[in-house]
């Protein structure tokens, strides 16, 4: 448990998140804070990237310069306690190692690692140097790395949950959650890997109808919320699936295209 300057428990402790800005409100930082607030959370958020996309179609993206973003970490990394950190959209090589060198100053605090290299709806969130940087500079360092299945085929030799598991474990990620979503099971099916733990915990959910976007930031900013309140990572990851499954059977469509989860759900007086 953090403590405050007058030594007092932080009841609202604060997660930091590296990501790029969604404008359509569905994935990205606008993902991160609403599922930080709901979580009982302070957001502290550093940009890397600005996307073009609305909820039918991504058209472009734009990466901030790396100096920039280790500017952004610096400031807050010395005035404020962290109590996780987790990484979506990072673009390139030269951002992820800004982002490791950050990171370094919060060796004991946990990170999530959303390896985002794809927007759902077709198209690259990144720059053909990205998927090896992730692999040497910002895995080895992960509490959490949060795959789903595409994510596995890119960052290691296969799309099989076990081997893929196997692989990133074996570059120093303590834990990996491969997410069952992108697979074509009937229920959707979950496997958390432990390296302290030969057992791999099996989490079965209902598929939903509905497409949707941003479930995977969802999920691992949730996570990221939950081991900030000092939870295990097991209850951490139960509870964060729990979330998210909950926010996308709330999901609503605000424009024409994808559904987007309802992560304010336990604020809504009248609950559909
Ligand atoms: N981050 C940003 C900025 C994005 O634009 C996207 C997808 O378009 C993602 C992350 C990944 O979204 P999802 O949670 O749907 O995997």
């Amino acid at each position: 448990m953090l403590r405050s300057e007058t030594g007092q428990p932080q009841q609202i402790p604060t997660v930091l998140v590296f990501g790029g800005h969604d404008p359509s409100g569905g994935a990205g930082i606008a993902a991160d804070i609403s599922t930080l607030l709901a979580l009982g959370c302070h957001p502290m958020v550093v940009i890397t990237a600005i996307t073009v996309q609305n909820t039918s179609q991504l058209l472009r993206y734009q990466l901030l310069d790396p100096q920039l973003i280790a500017a952004q970490a610096g400031a807050l990394l010395e005035d404020a306690p962290i109590a996780a950190c987790k990484t979506g959209m990072l673009g390139s090589a030269a951002i992820v190692a800004a982002v490791a060198e950050a990171v370094t100053a919060l060796s004991t605090v946990p990170l999530v690692v959303d390896p985002v290299l794809y927007a759902d709806r077709g198209g690259p969130l990144g720059e053909a140097d990205l998927v090896a940087a992730l692999q040497t500079s910002l895995l080895p360092r992960a509490a959490l790395a949060t795959p789903n299945v595409n994510e596995c085929r890119a960052l290691t030799s296969t799309a099989e949950p076990d081997q893929a598991a196997r692989e990133l474990m074996a570059r120093g990620c303590r834990n990996v959650l491969v997410t069952g979503t992108h697979a074509p099971t009937p229920k959707v099916v979950h496997r958390l890997y432990q390296a302290s733990n030969e057992a791999v915990k099996m989490s079965q959910w209902p598929r939903l109808n509905g497409i949707f976007h941003g479930s995977g930031c969802t999920l691992a900013t949730a996570v990221a919320a939950h081991l900030a309140h000092g939870e295990t990572m097991a209850d951490a990851v139960n509870h964060a699936l729990e979330y998210t499954w909950q926010s996308l059977r709330r999901a609503y469509r605000p424009g024409s295209g994808q559904s987007i989860p309802q992560r304010l759900w336990r604020l809504h007086r009248v609950d559909p």
